[in-house]
Formats: structure tokens, C-alpha cells, sequence
């Protein structure tokens, strides 16, 4: 078990250096949009999964979710690239706010049958609006009550993956392997645990 507590720990100082590489190479120039999409996007899953291993969220069907919902938020992008003013004057889609959690929520409460996957990708909102909230122009997080865009130095974001990283050390020091999950990797043999929603 030793082993996998170690593996859990390297994969999430692992994650935590690939996202401080992936910001290194974003901010040495100005990327294309597809490059920058190659770029962002697998920093979005990775400070999603630190942020939901940290969180002991275990529910394989939420992960995943949660990740689908870290990176098809940004999707809302492509009507500002064909012209559509969807901003709120600040660079980011007002739809990268607490708008969409919302509406994601109470999708989740109306439609029984899809309400864990809805609450989850309501979660992967969140995740991505942690990411955003520390690059770029911010994000219109509290449109429509708040057009301005909301900000946190990039440090502050790096610190909250830094804190992810050590709560997953004692994590999996404390309570074993079991207690963190892998990219891909379920643990065999372990019971199936409580669903969010
Ligand atoms: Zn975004």
C-alpha cells in the first residue's frame, strides 16, 4: 500500500509541475488560440483533478463529469471568436460566471435522471472558474450582478494547487491509498462509495 500512497503523492506534485510548465511555456509569448487551447485546457483538467483528489471526491462518475465540465465550459469562447459580443467588456464569456453554476444546479434539481452528471459539471465550472479567476483578464465570475471581471494573482492560484497537493500528502499518508484517487485508475477490490447529488 506504501507504494500507492507514494504513486498518489507523485502524480500530484507530478500534475502540480505540469501546470507550472504549461503556464511557463502560455506566458513565455502569445499563442495562437488553438495552441493556447493545447496549452490551457490540460491545465484545466489537471488543477480540476488536484482540486477533486484534495477534496476526496472519489465517485468515479463525478470525476469524470466534473473534468468534462473543467474543459467544456470553455467552449463559449467560440461565439466571441465569430464575432459575437458574449463578453462583459473583460475578455472572458459572461457565461464563466456563477450564471452558469447556477443554471447547471438547477438543471441538476429539475431532471432527476441526470442529476449527479449536472451537478458535477456544475462543479467542473467551479474548478475552471479556480484556474481562470489566476490568468488572463480574470473572469465576469459574478455577471450579471457584477460585470467587471474578478481577478487573483496567478501566485494565489498556485498556492491554492500547492495546499491541493499537501492535502493529498496527508491524505494518503493518513488514510492509505484508498483515500485519493488516480487519473484513469479506479482502486480494485474497494467498495463503491456515496454519489454527489
Ligand atoms: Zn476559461
Amino acid at each position: 500500500m506504501a507504494g500507492a500512497r507514494t504513486r498518489t503523492v507523485a502524480c500530484a506534485l507530478a500534475a502540480l509541475a505540469a501546470v507550472v510548465v504549461l503556464d511557463v511555456v502560455l506566458a513565455a509569448r502569445s499563442w495562437s488560440v488553438p495552441v493556447e487551447a493545447v496549452l490551457d485546457e490540460p491545465a484545466h483538467l489537471l488543477t480540476a483533478w488536484l482540486l477533486l483528489t484534495a477534496a476526496g471526491v472519489r465517485s468515479r462518475q463525478v470525476v469524470v463529469w466534473a473534468l468534462a465540465g473543467a474543459v467544456l465550459i470553455d467552449l463559449d469562447h467560440l461565439p466571441l471568436y465569430a464575432g459575437f459580443p458574449v463578453d462583459a467588456g473583460g475578455g472572458r464569456p459572461v457565461s464563466h460566471s456563477v450564471t452558469t453554476v447556477v443554471v447547471l444546479l438547477g438543471a441538476a434539481a429539475a431532471w432527476r435522471a441526470q442529476r449527479t452528471r449536472l451537478a458535477a459539471l456544475a462543479l467542473g465550472v467551479v474548478l475552471h472558474l479556480v484556474r481562470d479567476l489566476g490568468s488572463g483578464p480574470g473572469v465576469p465570475a459574478l455577471w450579471p450582478w457584477l460585470w467587471d471581471p474578478l481577478r487573483v494573482s496567478h501566485a494565489a492560484y498556485l498556492t491554492v494547487l500547492v495546499t491541493a497537493v499537501a492535502v493529498i500528502a496527508v491524505r494518503a499518508w493518513r488514510g492509505g491509498a484508498g483515500a485519493a484517487a488516480s487519473p484513469g485508475r479506479t482502486t480494485p477490490g474497494s467498495p463503491p462509495r456515496r454519489q454527489v447529488g
